[in-house]
């Protein structure tokens, strides 16, 4: 009875176990998918906002600048328009990518909306922020998106606002970057505007 208890359970329990695993795994999935773009793998805008949070804490605390950049994709519509809403999701993939490969280990990138993008930096110095901004906006100028049949080659505005303009809070930063980013897309697009 006992070994045929054991060949009967046995199974069962490893089953269990199996399951306890898959069960890990699935929660640990559940966590990244609450933070991240599903799209992008960037951060999502929940996230970037909780996190810029406690950067602005800190980098209040130690006086240190923080710089907030606003990245909007130029003339996005018509891309979606011309060569269709999938041609659209691979030039915000691809952009995510370049954005990752430009910015360091601590800085957040998020895509906090359909084709806008944030990238919160800390710095040494305030004079880094505008050269790190126009650096950006120059490497995403000189990508090349391949579709197959055309090559796509996107360009983003970009306004910048740091505590260095004597802001402390999230809405403040995301409120002057906003205005930036709005001048730099009257003023032509494919700009910086800090
Ligand atoms: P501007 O230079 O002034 O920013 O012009 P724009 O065309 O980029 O701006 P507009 O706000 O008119 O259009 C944004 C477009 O972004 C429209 C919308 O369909 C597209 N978009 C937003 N989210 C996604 C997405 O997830 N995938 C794709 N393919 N397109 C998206
Ligand atoms: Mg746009
Ligand atoms: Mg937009």
């Amino acid at each position: 009875t006992l070994s045929f208890g054991l060949l009967f359970a046995m199974p069962v329990m490893r089953r269990t176990h199996i399951n306890q695993e898959e069960l890990t795994d699935r929660a640990a999935e559940l966590e990244v998918a609450v933070v991240t773009d599903p799209l992008t793998g960037l951060y999502n805008r929940r996230y970037f906002e909780d996190a810029m949070a406690e950067y602005l804490t800190e980098f209040n605390r130690i006086g240190a600048p923080l710089a907030l950049l606003m990245l909007d994709l130029d003339h996005f519509k018509s891309v979606n328009d011309t060569y269709g809403h999938d041609a659209g999701d691979v030039v915000l993939k691809e952009l995510a990518m370049r954005l990752r490969a430009l910015t360091r280990e601590h800085d957040i990138v998020a895509r906090t909306g359909g084709e806008e993008f944030c990238i919160v930096a800390p710095f040494a110095k305030v004079e880094q922020i505008r050269p790190f901004a126009e650096r950006v906006c120059r490497a995403v100028a000189d990508m090349r998106v391949d579709l197959g049949s055309v090559i796509l080659r996107p360009t983003i505005s970009i306004g910048v606002a740091s505590t260095a303009d004597g802001l402390t809070t999230t809405r403040d930063l995301l409120k002057l970057s906003d205005e930036r980013l709005y001048l730099a897309k009257e003023t032509g697009r494919n700009r910086v505007c800090a």
